[in-house]
């Protein structure tokens, strides 16, 4: 019998409801869901990847250990025993900060991985922990710890409202959104042009968003802060700051102090850096002031520049001093089922250590990645000797990848919780692997936090996972278990919980009156309405204020106003295509068939300049690396700038995906510094980086 299962897609963060034909425990087909509450039935092609995933002959399901260079199956029993005390021996020998642990994005597609990753961690009792959050948003959570008290409060655009909407470094077009839960944004964007209102894209690139926007201008990759600052300066000083609601929580001589320190800022000089006209600046400031509602959204351009830190505060600042903040059509804070950022006020969350090596700053318990292959390499004291990755593929996503590869040979132990024989987990001695996707139940905690309309969906599992496999939550729980045994000794019992336990305490403890039995009832979802005021009921500062100077932007701004900046050279920016999620779908042929996606976008005249012509190879060279690569010409980019997507890279040796090393690509990460970050937050700086190209003799 065909039945339809109903549930949330989890490969990116936009939501987007699924009906899915099942018969027999095997996936016919997969549509949007109409009924959906907040999708209404749309879906992105990824959707389909889920059943490729799924059916995925790479797959594994079993624990593996390697074995002279060979994998071979081994119980859970045994991985679970083998894992547990090789971690405690080497924590005995060299400390607890001698074991890391790296997360990956997909942790927070996962329910079981969201709720139970945090308390294995917590055991592990170490101070060097990673994940991909450092790659490209830190710069959000600071201005959200900083300016309204805690890293969950990052407010996001309220699209489905706003009048103007001004994109920075985004192609929500293509990412679906992030940062900023919004499927469908293609027609969003299009219902604010039916309703007379605009869309800015400001990028190196005329992306796909911006092809459909109602203006774009180029910016030298990098430079976002300074227009973001010329437009403070001009809302301040033309008299054009008005808070609203908000007034009463905003400390006027705080906005005089931001007056004084950007009195010095030249817009002309401005134009000179960004490559943005004087006038393009201020009619841009204009608008968006008198438009009725307007909201800027930036993400990964301006997230993961050397700037990024100062950019996110830059923009939550113009949105308040526009009174586009805390108001419909504005930046909003969410009403979540699950809300995160519930801590006690005034609670510090930055710079409570430092990483070994490099002393860059710890934030929200996590070390920047960008460090972790030196801190595995440096000997001395604290230096990483084993490693737990779960779903990530930091040799992909973390820059300097090829340094990574190398430290990973150094490791005296590493273990994974993945799916696949991957770049990283090649390099594993013991691979465990969690069911997935279709087979999960699912509800996207951090994503109804980010999401521009309040709904709440739990997704029962679609498919019955494989008998004798485990979930992610089983399998960080009695990891954890057995981890414990060996600390506390054989006959120690710890509590267990199980996932629907743990979620429907969650969302009891919540204020929506919701529980995982109502939810249970609304396969579709429930909707709970548009995005709402919540200033000051969430602000979680000490004094209950907004705070738009924090000390740490404040020096910051000023090294930033004394810099020279060089726009000599080709910079380097990332990219994203609409069928490819980071690294993870390269392995589903519908998703990299046709002709490469892996390619270089250089301006004509920048290729010209160099004799290259379209499609020849090229040879990018950093100062980490150099790769060979197909060159696109496409005046679709700005002059002085290149572009290569991210997530490729698959033609190391050892990896098991037969689909994906044919489609191989070159990882943009094998070109970018680890060493060079936002001084601010110690994000990467992904975008932006130099290189010189060169045509392959
Ligand atoms: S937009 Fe994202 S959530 Fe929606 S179907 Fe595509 S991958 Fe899934």
């Amino acid at each position: 019998m065909i039945e339809t299962k109903y549930r949330t897609c989890n490969l990116c963060e936009a939501l987007c409801g699924l009906a899915i034909e099942v018969e027999n425990n095997k996936v016919l087909t997969i549509k949007g869901d109409k009924k959906d509450v907040f999708s209404r039935g749309h879906i992105c092609p990824k959707a389909v990847a889920l059943k490729d995933l799924h059916e995925d002959p790479d797959r594994l399901k079993f624990p593996v250990k390697k074995v002279n260079g060979d994998w071979e199956e081994i119980s859970w029993e045994e991985a679970f025993d083998t894992v547990a005390r090789r971690l405690y021996e080497i924590q005995q020998h060299n400390g607890a900060n001698s074991v890391a642990i790296y997360q990956g994005n997909p942790s927070v597609h996962n329910l079981g991985t969201s709720l139970f990753s945090p308390g294995f961690v917590r055991l592990l009792q170490t101070k060097n922990r990673y994940s991909a959050t450092s790659v490209d948003q830190l710069g959000h959570h600071l201005a959200g710890e900083y300016m309204f008290g805690h890293m969950s409060l990052v407010p996001v655009p309220d699209i489905i409202r706003t009048d103007y909407w001004l994109i920075l470094g985004g192609n929500p077009l293509v990412s679906n959104g992030s940062l900023m839960t919004a499927p469908n944004v293609a027609g969003k964007l299009k219902d604010i042009q039916k309703r007379k209102g605009k869309v800015v894209v400001i990028d190196p690139r005329r992306t796909e968003t911006a092809k459909k926007a109602d203006q774009h201008l180029f910016v030298r990759p990098g430079t976002d802060i300074w227009l973001l600052l010329a437009m403070i300066k001009l809302i301040l000083e033309e008299d054009l700051v008005k808070l609203g609601h908000i007034k009463p929580f905003i400390a006027s001589a705080q906005l005089d102090l931001l007056k004084d320190l950007l009195s010095e800022l030249s817009i002309t000089e401005v134009a000179g850096i960004t490559g943005i006209k004087v006038e393009s600046i201020i009619n841009l400031t204009r608008e968006f002031t008198l438009a009725n509602s307007a909201v800027i959204y930036g993400r990964l351009g301006v997230s993961a520049n050397k700037y990024g830190g100062l950019c996110h505060w830059a923009i939550n600042t113009i949105n308040i001093l526009t009174n586009n903040f805390d108001k419909a059509g504005g930046a909003m804070l969410t009403n979540p089922a699950v809300e995160l950022g519930k801590s006690r006020p005034g609670k510090k969350r930055f710079r409570r250590w430092k990483s070994r090596v490099r002393g860059l700053p710890e934030f929200g318990g996590e070390l920047p990645s960008s460090t972790l292959a030196e801190d595995m390499l440096t000997p001395g004291e604290g230096q990483i000797k084993a490693l737990v990755t779960s779903c990530g593929n930091p040799v992909l996503s973390v820059p300097n990848g090829r340094k990574l590869d190398e430290a990973f040979e150094s490791l005296e132990f590493y273990v994974a919780i993945d799916i696949y024989i991957n770049e990283s987990t090649r390099h594993a001695d013991i691979i465990l692997p969690p069911a997935t996707g279709l087979e999960t139940p699912h509800y996207g905690i951090a994503f109804h936090n980010l999401a521009v309309h309040n709904t709440a969906k739990y997704s029962n599992s679609s498919v019955d996972k494989e008998p004798g496999t485990k979930y992610d939550w089983e399998i960080f729980s009695e990891l954890g278990a057995a981890y414990e045994k060996c600390v506390k000794g054989p006959d120690f019992e710890s509590t267990k919980y199980t996932l629907t336990d743990v979620f429907d305490s969650l969302l009891i403890s919540g204020k929506s009156g919701l529980t995982l039995e109502k939810l249970r009832q609304h396969p579709h979802g429930i909707d709970l309405g548009p995005l709402k005021s919540v200033i000051p009921n969430r602000l979680k500062t000490e004094d209950g204020m907004i705070n738009i100077v924090p000390d740490i932007y404040i020096s910051a701004l000023k090294d930033l106003l004394i810099q020279k900046v060089d726009a000599k050279g080709l910079l380097l920016i990332g990219r994203r295509a609409l069928r490819s999620n980071n690294s993870w779908l390269h392995n589903s042929y519908r998703m990299v068939k046709g002709p490469n996606k892996c390619t270089m976008l250089i301006h004509p005249s920048d290729a010209e300049q160099r004799n290259i012509l379209n499609g020849e190879t090229v040879i990018v060279q950093s100062r980490v690396g150099a790769e060979e690569i197909e060159a696109e010409l496409s005046s679709d980019m700005m002059p002085g700038s290149v572009s290569i997507p991210h997530g490729w890279g698959h033609h190391r040796p050892g990896i098991k995906l037969k689909i994906a090393s044919v489609h191989a690509g070159i990882s943009i990460n094998d070109l970018i510094d680890e060493q060079v970050v936002d001084a601010l937050s110690g994000v990467s700086v992904i975008n932006g980086v130099p290189v010189e190209v060169s045509k392959k003799n």
